[in-house]
C-alpha cells in the first residue's frame, strides 16, 4: 500500500511552532518513506476561519523548506483540497450510516447534557463529565421506536448522532503507546452533523483520510482522544485504519498550548525578527530528539535519521530564544 500522510491545519490562525512541529514530523515520516504528501484544509468552523490564514500557513512550511504532492495551492487527485468545499462527501457518508441503521436525528441540547450532569436526583447524578467536557450521551435518550424510512433529509431540523456500538476499541500510537477507550461509556453517541447542518469534525476527518488512501496519521495529541471515536466511524464506513502519531504539544512558559495571544511564537512573527529557517528546523528537530542539540539544519537533511521512536511523548516549552 502507498504511504500517505497529510497535514490537516484548520486556518484559526498562523502556523506557530506547535504546529509547525507536527507538520514537520508527519513530513519526514512521509518523505523518508518516498510516500505522498496532502496539505488539507480543514475549515469547517467557517466563523473561526482567518481570512489568508490558509495562504500564510503555507508559506510559512515553503519557508521551513517543507512540500507537498496534494493541496489547495496545486490540485490533484482528490480535489477539492478544502473541507467546506466537500460537504457532498460528509452527506454521502451520513447517507450511508443512516441505510446501515448506524445513526439518528437526535433533538437534545449540550445544555440538556449539562443539565443532566448538575441534576442532584437526575439519572447522571454524579456523573463524570466525559471526553467533550460533558457527561456521555445516556442510551435512554435514543430513539425507542425504529426510524422511518429516507429520515435522513437534506432538511432535517436534527442533530445526527452517531450509535457508538459497545466494547473498547484500541490502537497502537507511535507517539504515546497504547490507547484503549470504552467510547460508550466515555462519551456516548456523539455528533456527526449538528443541528445547524454544520459537519462535525469527527465524520470530516474520517471521510477524508478515507477518500485520499491516507495511511499515516500526524497530529497534536490535543486530539488523541478524537481517535477512539473515528476508529468507530471506519469501522463503520468500512476502510483501513491508518497509522496514528500523536505529537506532544509545544507550551508556553506559562506551560499553555500556543495560541493567538504567544504570536511572537508565530513563524511569520519568527521570520519578521530575522530568525532563519534553519535555525527553526534545528530547534524543532531537537525538541522532537531527532537532534543532539538545538543547531540549525534543513528539513531535507533530517529525512534519513528520522525515528518515531526518538520523539518524546510529552510536552516542551518554548521561551521564543530558538
Ligand atoms: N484540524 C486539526 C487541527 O488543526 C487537525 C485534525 C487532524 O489532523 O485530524 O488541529
Amino acid at each position: 500500500m502507498p504511504v500517505v500522510g497529510r497535514f490537516a491545519p484548520s486556518p484559526t490562525g498562523a502556523l506557530h511552532l506547535g504546529s509547525a512541529r507536527t507538520l514537520l514530523a508527519a513530513w519526514l515520516s512521509v518523505r523518508q518513506q518516498r510516500g505522498r504528501f496532502i496539505w488539507r484544509v480543514e475549515d469547517l468552523d467557517g466563523p473561526r476561519t482567518v481570512p489568508g490564514a490558509v495562504e500564510q500557513a503555507m508559506d510559512d512550511a515553503r519557508w521551513l523548506g517543507l512540500d507537498w504532492d496534494e493541496g489547495p495551492d496545486r490540485s490533484g487527485p482528490h480535489a477539492p483540497y478544502a473541507q467546506s468545499e466537500r460537504s457532498a462527501l460528509y452527506d454521502a457518508a451520513l447517507q450511508r450510516l443512516a441505510d446501515a441503521g448506524r445513526v439518528f436525528p437526535c433533538l437534545r441540547s449540550r445544555k440538556d447534557l449539562q443539565t443532566l450532569a448538575s441534576a442532584p436526583h437526575g439519572p447522571a447524578a454524579g456523573a463524570l463529565p466525559g471526553t467533550e467536557g460533558v457527561p456521555p450521551y445516556p442510551k435512554a435518550w435514543r430513539p425507542s421506536m425504529p426510524l422511518p424510512p429516507g429520515w435522513l433529509r437534506p432538511d432535517l431540523d436534527a442533530a445526527v448522532r452517531f450509535l457508538v456500538p459497545v466494547g473498547t476499541v484500541g490502537f497502537n500510537d507511535r507517539v504515546q503507546g497504547r490507547v484503549e477507550e470504552d467510547t460508550a461509556a466515555a462519551v456516548g453517541d456523539f455528533v456527526l452533523k449538528r443541528r445547524d447542518g454544520a459537519f462535525a469534525y469527527q465524520l470530516a476527518v474520517v471521510v477524508d483520510d478515507l477518500a485520499m488512501g491516507v495511511t499515516e496519521v500526524v497530529r497534536g495529541v490535543d486530539l488523541l482522544d478524537s481517535t477512539a471515536r473515528q476508529l468507530h466511524l471506519i469501522g463503520a464506513l468500512g476502510g483501513n485504519v491508518p497509522a496514528y502519531a500523536h505529537v506532544g504539544l509545544v507550551v508556553n512558559e506559562a506551560g499553555e498550548k500556543l495560541s493567538k495571544r504567544d504570536g511572537a511564537l508565530a513563524l511569520a512573527a519568527l521570520r519578521e525578527r530575522g530568525v532563519a529557517a534553519e535555525s527553526v528546523v534545528g530547534w524543532l528537530a531537537h525538541s522532537l530528539g531527532l537532534a543532539t542539540a538545538a543547531e540549525p539544519l534543513t528539513a531535507r537533511a533530517l529525512v534519513d535519521g528520522f525515528r518515531w521512536a526518538r520523539v518524546p511523548a510529552g510536552p516542551v516549552v518554548a521561551s521564543g530564544e530558538l
